[in-house]
């Protein structure tokens, strides 16, 4: 039998429901991992250990009962940015250090109401702002394939924990590739879901016109198992969608024939690492096997979006983060002279240097006299980018590219430049910007450290990314690779 930390989510689905193993026993499992090898990736910022225990025991008795669905019993790993009723939601950031949510997040609500149990919350890059999970207040998180690489970021820690098998499966956001790249940099399954189509209620904001909650797994099949539970509409957050939720693995058997695959073509020409774009054009072969025809695309708007990501997240995150002020929330300094001097100093010692950058950039691009030139101009070329997809997916069903320009980069690599690091997404972003649908999967590897496709589908067309990447996964087995230090 395989190691029960091997298993994919629908794996131990079976497992639970044949009676194999209990609920408690498979959580148990997964915190002792957590204990034993976590010290090493720093992925997890809690642990809930009784909480998940008894929830562990009452997913068995549910099950006793005739009452347990596909998720109940199994563990997962919220990344910290979601809130969670009464355990710490530090969102990776000095400033929410002492920060007990008073309610759940919607995504968390509902993981939970499946039967799913909470092992604990993952550490991030600092509001979410990163690409490599260094800028998090609790320390970097160590990349399972070798642990002097980053895991990518922002979500670092819930991609670590899976691909090192501390949890099965996690939650991510994904504003700018935050689920995409670092699935991509530790050889696991993310998936971005269109805008829309996963509540963002209690999913504290960093872009809230890009901000998006999504899956980690080790299988497509697993993420579309996820992804039933949380898609769907919520009163509590206006631009969640209302449109029905389909079941995502029901088409995952489908045949790929006759479908059409677009290669933007700008994704090829600078910057992207030879191997990994070897590993690319692999992956487009396999796509060919199985029937589907591959055409070239141009989105000529595509290299504009890293600069308009820079204005338009910045501005919208000194926003959104304005209503950390000492006063309501967290972080607050000692002895404050006045509420200015409270303020000033409660954001200079809460905050680290990428936020504060950020909140610097997008205050100078809302403010008066420079509103127009950058952030209404970032606006207009935004819907340049999105006009690009549409054409694209005029004539084509689904994108592929690479998801990161290259494999993991060593810690530090990059924190001296944050242009660099902001180079990290340049195939991502653009998806953000679109509100389109995005996921990556396991493909190969560069340097024995793994590397990811993109595919990218039009809005709620999920089902058919998730169908297209099983069937990849049915055709080879990158996404059953483990870290040799974490079997
Ligand atoms: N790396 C990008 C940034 O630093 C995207 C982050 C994200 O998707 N949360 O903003």
């Amino acid at each position: 039998m395989t190691e029960i930390h091997n298993m994919t989510v629908a794996e131990l689905s079976e497992g639970l429901s044949k009676k194999a193993f209990s609920s408690v026993e498979l959580t148990q499992h997964y915190l002792d991992r957590i204990q034993r090898l976590d010290k090493t990736y720093n992925s997890f910022i809690t642990t809930t250990v009784s909480f998940a225990l008894e929830k562990a025991k009452l997913s068995d008795e549910l099950r006793t009962k005739g009452q347990a669905g596909p998720l109940t019993g199994i563990p997962i790993a919220h990344k910290d940015i979601f809130c969670t009723k009464g355990v710490k939601t530090s969102c990776g950031s000095k400033m929410l250090d002492n920060f007990i949510a008073p309610y759940n997040s919607t995504m968390v609500s509902q993981m939970e109401d499946a039967g799913m149990v909470m092992l604990g919350k993952t550490n991030m890059d600092e509001f979410a702002m990163g690409s490599s999970n260094e800028t998090s207040f609790y320390g970097p998180v160590r990349n399972p394939w070798n642990v002097d690489t980053v895991p990518g970021g922002s979500s670092g820690g819930s991609a670590a924990a899976v691909a090192a098998r501390l949890a099965p499966c996690s939650t991510g956001t994904d504003t700018g590739g935050s689920i995409r790249q670092p699935a991509a940099l530790c050889g696991i399954t993310g998936l971005k879901p269109t805008y829309g189509r996963v509540s963002r209620y209690g999913m504290i904001a960093f872009a809230s016109s890009l901000d998006q909650g999504g899956p980690f797994a080790q299988t497509a099949l697993d993420a579309a198992m996820m992804l039933n539970v949380m898609a769907g509409f919520d009163v509590k957050d206006s631009t969640s969608v209302d449109k029905a939720v389909p079941d995502y693995t029901k088409n995952l058997k489908d045949s790929l024939k006759g479908k059409v695959i677009g290669v933007p073509k700008e994704y090829f020409e600078n910057g992207l690492d030879k191997t990994v774009e070897s590993r690319v054009q692999d992956a487009i072969h396999v796509f060919e096997k199985l029937g589907a025809r591959i055409q070239e695309v141009s989105l000529p708007s595509s290299p504009l979006s890293i600069s308009v990501y820079y204005v338009v997240a910045s501005a919208e995150c000194s926003s959104n983060l304005s209503r950390f002020d000492g006063v309501r929330f967290g972080h607050r300094c000692e002895k404050p002279r006045d509420l200015e001097d409270l303020y000033k100093r409660s954001r200079a010692e809460g905050f680290g240097d990428e936020v504060k950058r950020r909140i610097m950039v997008g205050t100078y691009a809302l403010s008066t006299g420079y509103y127009d030139a950058y952030y209404l101009k970032a606006q207009k070329v935004r819907q340049l980018i999105a006009d690009d997809f549409k054409r694209a997916f005029a004539q084509v069903d689904l994108l592929i590219g690479p998801t990161a320009p290259t494999p993991a980069f060593k810690i530090g690599e990059k924190t001296d430049d944050p242009v660099s690091m902001y180079l990290s997404d340049i195939y991502t972003i653009a998806t953000n910007l679109a509100g389109l649908p995005g996921l990556s999967i396991p493909a190969g590897f560069v340097n024995d450290l793994p590397i990811g496709i993109q595919l990218t589908s039009k809005h709620f067309d999920e089902s058919l990314l998730l169908n297209a990447a099983h069937q990849y996964q049915l055709e080879t087995d990158w996404h059953k690779k483990i870290p040799q230090s974490c079997i």
